[in-house]
């Protein structure tokens, strides 16, 4: 293969670079396999590469002696080239707001079944890998905060309806939380306003002593043991010095920004996967550009792989058509 070094950094760069197949395949290799092809089955790395069939072959005598770059990816067995998926990962990243499946669908050419299907294969990667690494410590500011999704009710279902209002507080709508660390990275999740379960997300991804500020929810109380907690009380007033969750407020209202505009409406199953595209782009917003924030993506395909039952839910036969974002 050639070498190129003119990565794309706009849309419109991307849609031609991505036209060409060689293109397509140089710039996920650099990405998948950074330190030269390796066999994902066993391991190997003498592979030989197949020009015709742009693939390559393992020396080890296995089933998948044979993979091509999309093997153990997000596009594996997705008959859809790489030209494709690769403008339909730059959209996603690129959009600040991110894209609905119909966007996708007029875009590039594919049913709009087909484009939900790859968004969500996309949000796979958007997904930050295990939290190794905790937040706050050495003096870290760190506020911890929940909201409530809204879903709408109409044209749906009743068993996705039913689905929908369960948990606590408000009906028809799904608890999420958030931690953030002022001026670093932000993790969201679904949950449910527990004390158990807010106390665990905080201890899970908090370094102990940490200056931690959330508001007057009483599943916080106790925490103090642990962090340098301190509340700020929404009824007297927002701001307090240091004490205040603005951090995470503004992450919020990117987020539903983001959910009532783009993405129509957003099942309570399906939610995570669109805490964690909104993670990343806040996550990755500053210091990269649009080719960066592409290229972190590509990075991490790997071993995401996900099914449409997976996807949608559906183990059983039971045909069900799932609500398209
Ligand atoms: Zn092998």
């Amino acid at each position: 293969m050639k070498s190129k070094t003119n990565s794309p950094n706009t849309l419109q760069e991307a849609i031609l670079y991505f036209s060409n197949p060689e293109n397509c395949l140089e710039y996920l290799v650099a990405r998948r396999w950074p330190n030269g092809v390796i066999c994902p089955t066993c391991g190997r790395n003498d592979v030989s590469f197949l020009e015709k069939q742009q693939k390559w072959q393992c020396k080890s005598r296995h089933t998948q002696r044979q993979f091509s770059a999309k093997v153990g990816t997000i596009f594996e067995d997705s008959p859809l080239g790489l030209d494709k998926w690769m403008v339909a990962v730059w959209m996603i990243t690129a959009c600040k707001n991110g894209v609905s499946s119909y966007e996708i669908h007029r875009a590039i050419g594919v049913t709009q079944k087909t484009a939900w299907f790859m968004l969500q294969r996309i949000r796979l990667a958007m997904q930050t890998g295990s939290f190794l690494k905790k937040m706050g410590g050495d003096g870290g500011h760190v506020e911890a905060d929940e909201t409530f999704i809204g879903g709408k009710a109409r044209n749906m279902h009743i068993a996705q309806r039913k689905r929908r209002i369960t948990g606590t507080g408000g009906k028809d709508k799904t608890a999420v939380m958030g931690i953030i660390e002022r001026g670093g990275e932000v993790r969201a999740m679904v949950a449910d306003r527990r004390r158990t379960t807010l106390q665990a997300a905080v201890k899970n991804h908090v370094e102990a002593g940490s200056a931690l500020y959330t508001d007057a929810l009483l599943s916080y109380a106790g925490l103090e043991g642990d962090y340098a907690h301190q509340v700020i009380n929404h009824a007297v007033k927002y701001v307090d010095g240091l004490i205040h969750t603005n951090g995470i407020e503004n992450f919020w209202s990117l987020l539903k920004r983001s959910l009532s505009g783009t993405y129509v409406s957003v099942e309570p199953f399906h939610l995570f996967r669109y805490l964690d595209e909104q993670s990343f782009r806040f996550n990755n917003r500053k210091d990269m550009n649009d080719g960066d924030r592409f290229s972190k993506v590509i990075s991490q395909i790997t071993d995401k792989r996900v099914t449409y039952k997976e996807l949608t839910g559906k183990t059983s036969g039971e045909e069900k058509t799932p609500v398209y974002n």
